[in-house]
Protein backbone atom coordinates (compact mmCIF):
# COMPACT_ATOMS: atom_id res chain seq x y z
CA UNK A 1 0.00 0.00 0.00
CA UNK A 2 1.47 3.67 -1.14
CA UNK A 3 1.33 6.11 1.30
CA UNK A 4 2.04 8.49 -1.17
CA UNK A 5 -1.34 10.14 -1.31
CA UNK A 6 -0.81 11.53 2.46
CA UNK A 7 1.58 13.81 0.86
CA UNK A 8 -0.65 16.65 0.27
CA UNK A 9 -1.77 15.99 4.16
CA UNK A 10 2.12 16.33 5.15
CA UNK A 11 3.20 18.82 3.27
CA UNK A 12 0.06 21.18 4.30
CA UNK A 13 1.18 20.73 8.18
CA UNK A 14 4.10 20.99 10.37
CA UNK A 15 3.21 17.80 12.58
CA UNK A 16 5.47 18.85 15.15
CA UNK A 17 3.67 22.15 16.36
CA UNK A 18 0.57 20.71 15.90
CA UNK A 19 -1.36 18.22 17.15
CA UNK A 20 -2.93 16.14 14.48
CA UNK A 21 -2.08 12.70 14.16
CA UNK A 22 1.21 11.74 11.66
CA UNK A 23 -0.40 9.44 9.53
CA UNK A 24 -1.40 5.64 11.07
CA UNK A 25 -2.99 2.07 10.37
CA UNK A 26 -6.66 2.42 11.04
CA UNK A 27 -8.42 -1.18 12.39
CA UNK A 28 -9.88 -3.36 10.26
CA UNK A 29 -13.46 -4.32 9.94
CA UNK A 30 -16.69 -2.32 8.43
CA UNK A 31 -15.03 1.22 7.19
CA UNK A 32 -15.99 4.16 9.35
CA UNK A 33 -16.55 7.85 8.66
CA UNK A 34 -16.48 10.90 11.03
CA UNK A 35 -18.00 14.00 10.67
CA UNK A 36 -15.54 17.13 12.04
CA UNK A 37 -17.06 20.42 13.16
CA UNK A 38 -14.15 22.88 12.27
CA UNK A 39 -14.18 26.14 13.85
CA UNK A 40 -11.40 27.53 11.31
CA UNK A 41 -11.29 30.91 9.49
CA UNK A 42 -14.68 29.69 8.61
CA UNK A 43 -17.03 27.27 10.10
CA UNK A 44 -17.55 24.16 8.30
CA UNK A 45 -17.92 20.12 8.94
CA UNK A 46 -15.08 17.85 7.92
CA UNK A 47 -16.83 15.05 6.15
CA UNK A 48 -14.30 11.62 6.14
CA UNK A 49 -14.94 8.48 4.59
CA UNK A 50 -12.90 5.31 5.21
CA UNK A 51 -12.02 4.50 1.89
CA UNK A 52 -8.97 1.79 1.01
CA UNK A 53 -5.95 2.87 3.30
CA UNK A 54 -7.15 6.92 3.66
CA UNK A 55 -9.60 9.05 4.23
CA UNK A 56 -11.40 10.40 1.53
CA UNK A 57 -12.44 14.06 2.63
CA UNK A 58 -14.80 17.22 1.96
CA UNK A 59 -15.28 20.15 3.40
CA UNK A 60 -18.91 20.85 3.91
CA UNK A 61 -19.76 24.52 5.07
CA UNK A 62 -23.35 24.03 5.78
CA UNK A 63 -22.83 20.36 7.37
CA UNK A 64 -25.11 17.32 6.47
CA UNK A 65 -29.05 17.61 5.99
CA UNK A 66 -31.41 14.85 7.47
CA UNK A 67 -33.94 16.62 4.58
CA UNK A 68 -33.77 14.98 1.09
CA UNK A 69 -34.60 18.26 -0.39
CA UNK A 70 -31.39 20.12 0.34
CA UNK A 71 -28.10 19.47 -1.23
CA UNK A 72 -25.14 20.49 0.49
CA UNK A 73 -22.20 21.97 -0.77
CA UNK A 74 -19.06 19.20 -0.38
CA UNK A 75 -15.48 20.71 -1.15
CA UNK A 76 -12.71 17.98 -1.81
CA UNK A 77 -10.41 18.13 0.27
CA UNK A 78 -6.86 16.34 0.65
CA UNK A 79 -6.68 12.73 1.41
CA UNK A 80 -6.20 12.48 5.24
CA UNK A 81 -4.87 9.53 7.19
CA UNK A 82 -7.35 6.36 8.81
CA UNK A 83 -6.08 8.00 12.65
CA UNK A 84 -6.97 11.20 11.98
CA UNK A 85 -10.69 9.87 12.47
CA UNK A 86 -10.15 9.85 16.42
CA UNK A 87 -8.99 13.53 16.22
CA UNK A 88 -10.34 16.14 18.38
CA UNK A 89 -8.49 19.11 19.93
CA UNK A 90 -6.99 22.80 18.82
CA UNK A 91 -4.87 23.32 15.75
CA UNK A 92 -2.26 25.81 16.96
CA UNK A 93 -2.74 29.43 15.69
CA UNK A 94 -0.85 29.70 12.34
CA UNK A 95 -0.69 26.23 11.86
CA UNK A 96 -2.69 24.67 8.40
CA UNK A 97 -6.25 24.68 9.54
CA UNK A 98 -5.99 26.78 12.69
CA UNK A 99 -9.08 26.69 14.89
CA UNK A 100 -11.07 24.37 17.27
CA UNK A 101 -11.75 20.84 15.60
CA UNK A 102 -14.84 18.65 17.39
CA UNK A 103 -15.98 14.84 16.68
CA UNK A 104 -19.26 15.88 16.04
CA UNK A 105 -20.61 12.62 14.77
CA UNK A 106 -18.73 9.26 13.88
CA UNK A 107 -19.40 5.54 12.79
CA UNK A 108 -19.35 3.12 10.58
CA UNK A 109 -21.15 2.90 7.19
CA UNK A 110 -21.62 0.55 3.63
CA UNK A 111 -21.62 1.22 0.14
CA UNK A 112 -24.96 0.48 -0.94
CA UNK A 113 -23.99 1.06 -4.76
CA UNK A 114 -23.31 -2.45 -4.77
CA UNK A 115 -22.32 -2.89 -8.62
CA UNK A 116 -19.12 -1.18 -7.63
CA UNK A 117 -16.47 -0.81 -4.86
CA UNK A 118 -16.60 2.18 -3.09
CA UNK A 119 -13.01 3.30 -4.36
CA UNK A 120 -14.95 3.26 -8.32
CA UNK A 121 -18.07 4.67 -7.17
CA UNK A 122 -15.70 7.33 -5.67
CA UNK A 123 -13.35 7.88 -8.71
CA UNK A 124 -16.77 8.01 -11.00
CA UNK A 125 -17.60 10.65 -8.82
CA UNK A 126 -21.05 9.20 -7.28
CA UNK A 127 -21.10 6.96 -4.10
CA UNK A 128 -24.24 5.90 -2.33
CA UNK A 129 -23.44 5.14 1.51
CA UNK A 130 -25.28 4.15 4.48
CA UNK A 131 -24.43 5.63 7.81
CA UNK A 132 -24.72 4.48 11.37
CA UNK A 133 -23.47 7.79 13.33
CA UNK A 134 -25.38 8.58 16.54
CA UNK A 135 -26.62 11.75 14.66
CA UNK A 136 -26.37 11.08 11.12
CA UNK A 137 -27.64 7.69 9.91
CA UNK A 138 -29.46 6.30 6.82
CA UNK A 139 -28.76 6.71 2.83
CA UNK A 140 -26.64 9.27 1.38
CA UNK A 141 -25.59 10.23 -1.82
CA UNK A 142 -22.50 11.81 -3.09
CA UNK A 143 -22.60 13.62 -6.20
CA UNK A 144 -19.64 15.07 -8.05
CA UNK A 145 -20.36 18.28 -10.70
CA UNK A 146 -19.06 19.88 -13.09
CA UNK A 147 -18.24 23.26 -11.27
CA UNK A 148 -15.04 23.26 -10.02
CA UNK A 149 -15.22 19.54 -9.30
CA UNK A 150 -17.23 20.66 -5.96
CA UNK A 151 -19.44 17.18 -4.85
CA UNK A 152 -23.11 17.63 -3.31
CA UNK A 153 -24.06 15.58 -0.12
CA UNK A 154 -27.88 14.48 -0.12
CA UNK A 155 -29.92 12.78 1.86
CA UNK A 156 -31.38 9.88 0.09
CA UNK A 157 -35.15 9.45 1.07
CA UNK A 158 -35.47 6.70 3.04
CA UNK A 159 -36.80 5.79 6.96
CA UNK A 160 -33.76 7.69 8.20
CA UNK A 161 -35.22 10.87 6.58
CA UNK A 162 -36.44 13.52 8.60
CA UNK A 163 -37.19 16.87 7.39
CA UNK A 164 -37.94 18.33 10.72
CA UNK A 165 -34.49 17.29 12.48
CA UNK A 166 -31.64 19.86 12.11
CA UNK A 167 -29.14 18.55 14.32
CA UNK A 168 -26.28 21.10 12.67
CA UNK A 169 -28.22 23.42 14.72
CA UNK A 170 -29.33 21.38 18.03
CA UNK A 171 -26.61 19.00 18.31
CA UNK A 172 -23.70 20.60 19.89
CA UNK A 173 -21.58 18.35 21.67
CA UNK A 174 -18.73 16.34 20.52
CA UNK A 175 -20.10 12.67 20.60
CA UNK A 176 -16.82 11.32 21.64
CA UNK A 177 -16.59 13.72 24.25
CA UNK A 178 -19.64 15.38 25.19
CA UNK A 179 -17.38 18.93 24.90
CA UNK A 180 -18.90 21.82 23.35
CA UNK A 181 -16.41 24.42 21.29
CA UNK A 182 -15.69 26.08 23.91
CA UNK A 183 -14.51 23.44 26.05
CA UNK A 184 -12.40 21.94 23.51
CA UNK A 185 -10.82 25.12 22.44
CA UNK A 186 -9.71 25.52 26.74
CA UNK A 187 -7.84 22.42 26.73
CA UNK A 188 -3.72 23.60 26.31
CA UNK A 189 -2.07 22.79 23.43
CA UNK A 190 -0.66 20.06 24.79
CA UNK A 191 0.56 17.27 22.34
MN1 LIG B 1 -11.40 21.49 8.10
Amino acid sequence: MTKSNLQEYKQKRNLDKSPEPQGGKGTSGSPRFVIQKHEASRLHYDFRLEVDDVLKSWAVPKGPSTNPKDKRLAIPTEDHPLDYIDFEGVIPEGEYGAGTVMIWDTGIFKNILEEKSLKESYEDGKMEIWLEGEKISGGYAMIKTSYNDNWLLIKMDDEKADARRNPVKTENKSVKTERSMKEIAKETGDK
